[in-house]
């Protein structure tokens, strides 16, 4: 079975992508929780940061140079933005296809909230 994310790169369902190449894919996310939050996802199906392999290193790294590159576009870089990936069920992982959260347009906040 495919992940909504494959059928997203796939155009399969509508989407508002806004940066595609061979070997990613980024797109605004569905529900967002800042004025810029984009989903930067691998094209091949990775669940989660537990099964990146050797081999991928240099796609995970072309992650950063995409999401650089869409932080400009979206007139960010300098204001700043918080690049987030969930691995797991304790981190509310959702969609177990590889994806770094691009968030920004205002200020974020502290990262986490205090645990008790
Ligand atoms: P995570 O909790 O890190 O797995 O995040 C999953 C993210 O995917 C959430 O922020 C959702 O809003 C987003 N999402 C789920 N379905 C879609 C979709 N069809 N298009 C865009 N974003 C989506």
């Amino acid at each position: 079975m495919p992940t909504i994310f494959s059928k997203i790169i796939a155009r399969e369902i509508p989407s508002e992508i806004v940066y595609q190449d061979d070997q990613v894919t980024a797109f605004k996310d569905i529900h967002p929780l800042a004025p810029v939050h984009i989903l930067i996802v691998p094209n091949i199906e990775i669940p989660s940061v537990n099964d990146v392999k050797p081999e991928q290193e240099s796609m995970l790294g072309h992650m950063f140079i995409v999401a650089k590159q869409i932080a400009a576009e979206q007139g960010i870089a300098q204001s700043g933005y918080r690049l987030l990936i969930n691995s797991g069920d304790d981190a509310g992982q959702e969609v177990y296809h590889l994806h770094m959260h691009l968030v920004g347009g205002h200020n974020l906040g502290p990262l986490l909230t205090k645990h008790h």
